[in-house]
């Protein structure tokens, strides 16, 4: 049930063992003053002109994407960022790790922000929104970008989940100021760890190359941007050459795939059909979404659980790709601790979790991920392999719906 990483092959490994023939695993040189062969600057190449967009940088995972990201931006104490309650591990962590505080806002029925909500967390701390795509589908961007602009806020796309998938026409990441994705083993294209900035800010690159290198700004990247920023203390989330390697293999891989996907999906959802009190997640632009994770709600959680322990029995596992959870269920958000507690954004708020930290301030996602069921479809499935899962939805749902 994978993407890229069943995809592994060839290719893959003809990289690999030229860097490692070469002796280069570092990108920016190899043995000695022996240049390394530049994976990663290819990588980086390729993925900006597939996005057309001017930069991209590589870094070590999508959660140093992230904090790199909002590096870049500035983010720090006394600032807020406003992300979807629903949304993976690091969106919250990452700006916690910048000392700033996570706002968490509810998602509507595309499974990703609810653009409604930024008039309503905004306050004069805010800096900007994480927009997360989540599970190959682009968030509603035209009114999460209006009400952006409204209050002055910038927009960090995180993609980590949705890389090639577009909206009206523009692939997700070159919407907003700066993007983060991923190449986790579980995403569209793996490296086993690795990731990639994106944006077309000149000033933003270069800090956040420096937030990625030890505030250092080499050489290879003067060469695409001249200077004007000042060095300032940064961490190490480079790249490697393996991974890079690998990734730039992988990245060759994205285009069939999303088209062998959607025709899966469409081949699986026909199947399926129109069943009276299955409702399907709505995609903000159904032209771009990459269709290995299809969603759809049912009338109640207990219907879902029923579905899917029914269609489980018969071989069809009915759980998603990913490992999101609400962020108030897990354990750094029940908590609110933080590596050192004088770093922590909720010193001093209590009790905690205060509002905006608990299940009961969060009803409309609460209601929506119960009710939901997830109908993954992966790289190596076939056509027939899609009708089936189809066909199981097919049959043993609507007895549960009478
Ligand atoms: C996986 C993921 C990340 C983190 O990526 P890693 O490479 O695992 O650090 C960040 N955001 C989202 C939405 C993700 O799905």
């Amino acid at each position: 049930m994978g993407l890229g990483e069943c995809l592994i092959g060839a290719a893959e490994a003809r990289n690999v063992a030229r860097v490692l023939r070469h002796q280069s695993l570092f990108r920016y040189y190899g043995v000695g003053t022996r240049p390394s062969l530049g994976y990663v600057r290819r990588l980086e190449q390729q993925f900006a002109r597939l996005h057309r967009v001017k930069y991209a940088l590589g870094v070590s995972s999508g959660t140093a994407a992230l904090e790199v990201a909002l590096g870049a931006l500035g983010v720090g104490p006394g600032d807020e960022v406003i992300l979807p309650v629903w949304s993976w591990v690091s969106c919250f962590t990452a700006i916690v790790r910048m000392g700033a505080k996570p706002v968490l806002a509810e998602i509507d029925d595309s499974l990703s922000l609810d653009p409604a909500e930024i008039d309503r967390l905004t306050t004069p701390a805010t800096r900007g929104i994480l927009v997360v795509h989540y599970q190959g589908v682009a968030a509603d961007m035209d009114p999460i970008l209006q009400h952006a602009r409204r209050h002055k806020l910038w927009v960090l796309e995180d993609c980590a989940e949705s890389l090639g998938a577009s909206y009206h026409g523009r692939l997700v990441g070159t919407l907003g100021k700066i993007a983060s994705y991923s190449f986790q083993q579980r995403k569209v294209i793996s490296s086993g760890e690795g990731g990639m900035v994106v944006t077309a800010d000149g000033r933003l690159y270069e800090r956040a190359v420096r937030m990625s290198d030890i505030g250092l700004y080499r050489d290879e990247h003067r060469a695409a941007r001249p200077s004007e920023v000042v060095s300032f203390a940064g961490g190490n989330y480079r790249l490697g050459e393996m991974a890079g390697a690998v990734a730039c293999a992988q990245l060759a891989r994205v285009r069939p795939m999303i088209r062998h996907l959607r025709r899966l999906r469409a081949i699986m959802q026909q199947k399926v059909g129109q069943i009276p009190g299955l409702v399907w997640r709505r995609v903000p632009d159904p032209k771009g979404d990459l269709g290995f994770d299809s969603y759809f709600f049912l009338p109640t959680h207990a219907q879902a659980l029923a579905l899917k322990e029914r269609a489980l029995a018969r071989g069809v596992g009915l759980a998603p790709h990913t490992g999101t959870y609400c962020q108030f269920a897990r354990e750094y958000c029940q908590s609110g601790a933080t590596h050192a507690p004088q770093f922590s954004p909720f010193a001093g708020i209590s009790p905690w979790p205060a509002a905006g930290y608990r299940e009961q301030d969060f009803p409309r996602t609460t209601d929506l991920v119960g009710r939901m069921v997830s109908v993954p479809l992966g790289a190596l499935f076939t056509a027939a392999d899609a009708a089936h899962v189809g066909r199981v939805i097919r049959e043993e749902l609507p007895p549960l719906l009478a």
